[in-house]
């Protein structure tokens, strides 16, 4: 493709973006194709002859789009929120036009430096604290997706443990790992990937709020040093994935000192909260965590993937995860001044992720970004006040952010159907947890271009839906 080619074409697929962004409220939120509808409508093989751009754009519409969920629909409050923005999409279009390799600070410094210098930025936007910037003890890196970082945090807090011999001779089976009920399934996949086991993996248990219990946290932690295992790592989460509950960092923190674990934080989505010091409450505690991870691609407006890791002290990460074969030697790294992201994650190749970061913290200026997260908080809040003023519902959490956990009174039975119709309605999309043994919905106010009316309309088609129950 010729670069006058490429212009052509790169227009239509930027128009096209645009229209689709335009026109994405049209469409039902939740795809409705069957298993195998996508598939069926493509060529068994691969093409033989190079087909036009345009018949392949075409595709796009006919084929693909009937198979999409649409994330960016303003009407989307399942899970979390895996936001997106204009400067985000087009940062990362940049990135895939330089189409750089940043293993290495040489094989690209800026692709380094940026990413070196978004993250710094990132630490008092945040409020976080200041051993995770660079200039001193510790450091951030962007990931692919938390569930990579908190591995690699697992992995670091196991070397830091074992003085780096796990690393050599694989774990002796004594290691132990501490997190919540509600703590995300990364943590679990992550200790079967670590070697360390999923059954030594101890979920404590949660109080009335769905948020850690410290006390059952050191009980078991003693009980273990006293059955002869190695307490090596806890996580705290701060904004569960269930019920978005909030960890008691700070006395989680106090007992990991106590007994030399690793704390690493788990702020997934709500970590975006913090760039509004009205919310910064969730960040109590955080100044004594050895690693935080949350992520811009749920809530920040930054189009996945993109985690942001940080560390209180970069030497155990990189002593865990550091290689240095022939063909990667250069200056730079011998020199010792620069950073090689390729010893901070687990794979070696890496885009130029910063780069959407960047344009997002730039287009929107920090201002900017907690308008709208404001907003979306404001959104959810008002949510929750038409939720206690219907009597057929009630709130199964506290909803202390942009996440609502609700229910009808009425049982498992008709909340799934509430759910399950209002889905297939197309008008809106939500998903469920289970919270007390009860199926709950969570509605959860994220999508950049949420608004009143959305969530208004939302709140409408369940009261709707709810009398048509009644009915039935
Ligand atoms: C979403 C979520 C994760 C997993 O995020 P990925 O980036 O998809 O790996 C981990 N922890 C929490 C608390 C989450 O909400």
């Amino acid at each position: 493709m010729s670069p006058e080619e490429f212009r052509r074409q790169g227009h239509a697929v930027v128009d096209w973006i645009a229209d689709y962004h335009s026109r994405v409220e049209s469409f039902p939120v939740l795809s409705r194709v069957q298993p195998g509808e996508i598939r069926s409508q493509l060529p068994p093989g691969a093409p033989e002859q190079g087909e036009a751009f345009d018949q392949i754009l075409g595709d796009i519409e006919r084929v693909i789009l009937p198979g999409i969920t649409h994330w960016q629909s303003p009407n989307f409050y399942a899970y979390f929120p895996a936001n997106a923005s204009g400067p985000a999409i087009l940062g990362d279009l940049v990135s895939s036009g330089l189409g750089v390799q940043g293993m290495l600070w040489s094989t690209s410094p800026a692709c380094t430096e940026l990413e070196t210098h978004v993250l710094d930025w990132l630490v008092p936007m945040l409020g976080l604290p200041e051993k995770f910037l660079s200039t001193s003890s510790g450091g951030g890196v962007i990931q692919d997706t938390a569930s990579s970082a908190s591995l690699c945090a697992l992995l670091a807090a196991r070397e830091r443990t074992t003085q780096f011999v796990s690393n050599r001779k694989g774990c002796d089976g004594r290691l132990v790992a501490y997190c919540s009920t509600q703590t995300h399934s990364s943590i679990e996949k992550a200790m079967k990937i670590a070697g360390m086991g999923s059954d030594d993996l101890r979920h404590i248990e949660v109080d009335k709020n769905f948020a850690m219990r410290p006390e059952a946290l050191a009980r078991h932690v003693e009980r273990d040093i006293k059955a002869g295992l190695i307490p090596c790592f806890v996580c705290a989460t701060v904004g569960t994935t269930s019920s978005n509950a909030i960890d008691p960092v700070r006395e989680i923190a106090r007992i990991c000192r106590d007994h030399n674990l690793w704390l690493h934080v788990d702020s997934a989505m709500s970590g975006t909260a913090a760039l509004c010091p009205e919310f910064r409450f969730i960040n109590d505690g955080v100044e004594f965590a050895d690693s935080y991870t949350f992520n811009p691609h749920k809530w920040m407006f930054t189009n996945f993937d993109c985690n942001c890791f940080y560390v209180a002290d970069r030497k155990h990460l990189i002593q865990t995860l550091s290689i240095l074969p022939e063909y990667l030697r250069n200056q730079g790294t011998e020199s010792g001044a620069v950073i090689d992201y390729r010893d901070w994650h687990i794979q070696l190749g890496r885009r130029f992720r910063s780069l959407k970061l960047w344009f997002v913290i730039r287009y929107y200026g920090i201002e900017g970004l907690r308008h709208h997260i404001r907003e979306h908080v404001r959104l959810a809040q008002q949510f929750v006040a038409w939720v206690r003023d219907d009597s057929r519902f009630e709130l199964a959490a506290p909803a202390q952010l942009n996440l609502v956990c609700f229910r009808l009174r009425s049982g498992d039975h008709a909340n799934q159907l509430l759910m399950d119709r209002l889905n297939r309605s197309g008008d809106l999309y939500l998903t469920h947890t289970k919270l007390d043994g009860k199926f709950t919905l969570r509605l959860c106010v994220g999508q950049t271009n949420t608004q009143a009316r959305h969530v208004e309309r939302a709140w409408q088609r369940i009261q709707q839906e709810t009398g048509k129950l009644g009915n039935s």
